[in-house]
């Protein structure tokens, strides 16, 4: 392993893994990405990975869209594949929420992204197992869908190497090296690695991380369920993925005659979190999604997992240089909702690094700064990983 490096990142989630790539894509290539289990192992390995384009927000929005333009061109654009399946998005709320649903569509329109409002009659075309009750509200995302997180992970890793990167997998970082007010290096079980600037991207432990250099970053672990079913394909040959807020719930596809459910937010320990399903909730759960597609009720469980949310006080990541320690960053916070926007967090964050700002997308709304300020970003939704 490098004893030295340009930079180094902490953590080989997505996050680190697409930021690795982009750097060594500016020319910055003499790194070193410390993981301390496997690539994926955190939670990317664990996401629902739906990539849809619906915010409240455009910083996220803007972020989401950019990033399905490297999933569906992923082996051009950076070579390898990503696993993205189109199968259309619908966001279904209820009646409380239409105006909101309204003005989060109206915005995507501006920023060019692929959506509009549909009635139930269209709907009936678009999703024919899909059930609406009266005064719901809908729109529809005809490009959005699914990617693989542990192909695109892998992929950007591969890339990352090909270029000059360094992965150093099973070592943990155990501190971080600050004199004088600057990041001197990091600390790992291997023994000392010099570098002049170090990204926190370790998932739910980045807070751990951060409160070695005495920043403390609001952070909360938030344990989401998956349970996967194998759907009845005469009743249900096919749907879209979906973001039911009205039912607290998302699901969608997974390759021909299974269907993904993820549901539950409930605060967790990092280490010591339940990782299955509980059984219960998934009979609850079921009970929802088959309220949803009625076609569902001979649908039969498959088993499941549960992974963790690492959750801002926004719902919303912190992308920025960590006030007070020079050459010090962090890609955190990305509450359950970072996998679709990871392509454009790895560019954002290598440009903030090699140039000084974020081009690509401005993302000085997600910056460290914002919870003292009050400038937090606002959901037009309480389901609020559809922030
Ligand atoms: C159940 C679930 C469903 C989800 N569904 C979706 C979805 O549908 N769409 C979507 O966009 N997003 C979804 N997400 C969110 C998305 O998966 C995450 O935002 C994203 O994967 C975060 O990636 P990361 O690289 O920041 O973190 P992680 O993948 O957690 O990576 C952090 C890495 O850091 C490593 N690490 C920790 N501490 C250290 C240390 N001290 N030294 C070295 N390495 C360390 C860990 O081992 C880990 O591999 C979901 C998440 C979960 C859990």
């Amino acid at each position: 392993m490098r004893n030295s490096a340009d930079v180094v990142i902490v953590g080989g989630g997505v996050m680190g893994c697409s930021m690795l790539y982009y750097l060594a894509n500016l020319g910055v290539a003499r790194t070193l990405l410390l993981e301390r289990d496997v690539l994926g192992s955190g939670s990317t390995g664990r996401s629902q990975a739906i990539c849809r384009m619906h915010y409240s927000n455009p910083v996220t929005a803007s972020l989401a869209w950019e990033s399905l333009q490297v999933f569906t061109n992923f082996d051009q654009m950076v070579g390898g594949g990503s696993g993205f399946v189109k199968t259309g998005y619908l966001v279904i709320v209820e009646p409380v929420d239409r105006q909101g649903l309204a003005q989060n569509v109206a915005m995507q329109l501006e920023l060019g992204i692929a959506t509009r409002l549909v009635s139930a009659a269209e709907l009936r075309d678009l999703a024919p197992a899909v059930q609406i009750f009266p005064e719901e509200g809908l729109a529809w995302e005809p490009e959005s869908g699914y990617a693989d997180p542990y192909q695109v992970t892998t992929s950007y890793a591969a890339r990352a190497r090909e270029r000059g990167a360094e992965i150093a997998l099973r070592t943990s970082v155990t501190g971080i090296e600050v004199a004088n007010g600057r990041v001197q290096g990091v600390v790992t079980e291997q023994g000392k690695v010099a570098a002049g600037t170090v990204v926190v991207a370790a998932g739910p432990w980045s807070r751990r991380v951060l409160e070695g250099v005495g920043v403390d970053v609001p952070l909360v672990p938030v344990r989401h369920q998956i349970m996967l079913v194998t759907r009845p394909v005469e009743a249900v040959p096919a749907h879209p993925t979906v973001g039911d807020i009205a039912q607290s719930l998302s699901f969608r596809p997974d390759g021909s005659n299974l269907t993904m459910i993820g549901f539950g937010e409930d605060e967790a320990d990092v280490d010591t979190y339940n990782q299955g399903v509980d059984m219960l909730a998934a009979a609850e759960v079921m009970g929802r999604l088959v309220r949803r597609v009625p076609g569902m009720a001979d649908a039969y469980f498959r088993g499941g997992w549960s992974g963790l949310f690492t959750v801002t006080p926004d719902w919303h990541p912190i992308l920025d240089k960590v006030p007070g320690i020079e050459g010090l960053y962090c890609a955190v916070g990305f509450s359950g909702h970072g996998f679709k926007l990871s392509p454009m967090i790895g560019l954002t964050m290598a440009e903030l690094i090699v140039k000084g700002r974020a081009s690509s997308v401005d993302i000085t709304p997600l910056r460290f700064s914002r919870f003292a300020e009050g400038a937090l970003l606002s959901s037009r939704y309480r389901y609020r990983v559809l922030a």
